[in-house]
């Protein structure tokens, strides 16, 4: 953080003759990287990051693991407020932004107006509420552990109330919060029930193929899981479903997705998606002036899967904030990585790369059967589109490779896991 230091916020730094006021919109990791990316690339006008938290910010993915078993607090920053002082950047918590002017320059907060050169938004997602008229009724406490989704140091907190008092936790929704979750309350010793609407776990994620070999790994550590459960309500101390039975709940979460946080631009003319996501080009622009989007909250274009992608994954975030910064910078470059996640579930280490096509076929690397295991998703020309390893970092890492560039693979040594799978490559 040295190079920070040089850029101290007593300095000349305010009102630069060269960068403009930055105002970045949403203290997540998109916002604060994008922060840091501009003082560290040489911008010299103020950076101001608002963020509607009470706290700076804080990286999500420990809040549905360690923070969960008490391994971490959840609200460690990311970047410690000394160094973000020392770098000049002005962090405004608790403080939320409420319109966009982009006429006059300015976004609205309960506490005045803050105006900008260039804004940047990165307000991230929220949780998507149960829908239905009896979800979130007043009374609905879902038990007296109450009703919780999973976004915010705040939430954790919460939830880890619930499995400190070793409730009877019922999960709607088994994605991969819901695993996650499923899997820090069972280590707590929680009884638990995951309701899931669809057929199969990570059902409109993975192929019910790949998918159903997961429903044992629930079984595996004693949580139990109804799929085609559809919930229509939640009631005093029980979850209702669509068929009229009733699941008995000391409290619930809710972990059926996030949808991008940008209704506070309604009005604006900023272009957002029927998601609610921030339209923005190639290299993150949000079709208005001097506005550029990041993260959870941004859907762009790549040109590498010929559709617009929405990723909402933890490293799209990383990635967008340094696009992002070298496009306020002047220096536009286009965003389209290979898609990376990781999910920690039931004691495995799951990595996805990548976006499959509709007509892409699976191939596994040995026995499908086997909970260890890699799926790859091939094109027409056996090119991979996509990964998913289970416990195999290394097939993972080798992936990467092949994946970027575009590689065609030989399908029968691709199949065999004896092989690493980089010598499945076949010579162009
Ligand atoms: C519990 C959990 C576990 C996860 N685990 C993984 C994982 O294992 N692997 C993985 O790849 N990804 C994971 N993710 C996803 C990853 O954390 C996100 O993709 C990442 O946080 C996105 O960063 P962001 O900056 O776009 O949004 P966020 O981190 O959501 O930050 C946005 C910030 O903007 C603030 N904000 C919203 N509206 C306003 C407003 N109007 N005014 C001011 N501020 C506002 C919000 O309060 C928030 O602080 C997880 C997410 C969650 C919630």
């Amino acid at each position: 953080m040295s190079e920070q230091r040089d850029h101290g916020v007593d300095g000349e730094h305010r009102g630069g003759p060269s960068g403009g006021r930055v105002l970045i919109v949403g203290g997540g990791l998109a916002g604060v990287r994008t922060a840091v990316e501009l003082r560290e690339r040489g911008h010299d006008g103020p950076i101001t990051l608002l963020g509607a938290e009470p706290r700076l910010p804080y990286d999500r993915p420990p809040l549905s693991k360690a923070a969960l078993l008490g391994e971490a607090d959840g609200d460690e920053p990311l970047v410690p407020a000394a160094d973000l002082a020392a770098a000049g950047i002005t962090v405004l918590t608790g403080r939320r932004a409420e319109g966009l002017r982009p006429a006059d320059r300015e976004v609205d907060t309960g506490a005045g107006p803050l105006p900008w050169d260039r804004l940047v938004i990165a307000t991230g997602a929220d949780p998507v509420p149960l829908p239905g008229p009896a979800a979130g009724a007043p009374g609905d406490t879902g038990g007296d552990g109450g009703v919780h989704t999973l976004r915010t140091a705040e939430d954790a907190r919460a939830l880890r109330a619930v499995l400190d008092a070793r409730r009877h936790l019922v999960i709607i929704g088994a994605g991969w919060i819901g695993a996650e979750v499923a899997t820090a309350a069972r280590r707590t010793g929680c009884p638990v029930t995951v309701l899931e609407a669809g057929p199969q776990p990570l059902a409109g994620t993975l192929p019910a193929e790949v998918a159903a070999p997961m429903r044992a790994w629930y079984a595996e550590i004693g949580a139990e899981l109804r799929t085609d459960a559809r919930v229509s309500g939640i009631g005093t101390d029980a979850v209702v479903l669509a068929d009229g039975t009733t699941v008995a709940a000391g409290a619930v979460l809710v972990g059926i997705g996030a949808r991008a946080a940008t209704a506070w631009t309604a009005g604006s003319g900023l272009p957002l998606g029927s998601d609610g996501t921030v339209t923005v080009d190639h290299a993150l622009r949000a079709g208005l002036p001097d506005i550029w989007a990041a993260g959870d909250c941004a859907a762009h274009p790549s040109a590498r899967y010929g559709r617009r992608m929405a990723v909402q994954h933890w490293d799209d975030a990383l990635r967008a904030a340094a696009t992002v910064a070298s496009g306020v910078l002047g220096e536009p470059v286009a965003h389209d990585p290979v898609p990376y996640f990781w999910s920690e579930q039931f004691g495995r280490m799951l990595q996805w790369l990548g976006a499959p096509g509709p007509d892409d076929r699976i191939l596994y690397r040995g026995d499908p059967a086997d909970p260890t295991r890699t799926v790859v998703w091939l094109d027409a020309r056996n090119v991979p589109t996509a990964v998913l390893t289970v416990d195999r970092p290394r097939d993972l890492a080798q992936a990467r490779r092949i994946i970027e560039r575009r590689t065609p693979l030989d399908p029968d040594r691709a199949a065999d896991p004896e092989l690493p799978l980089k010598a499945a490559v076949r010579a162009p």
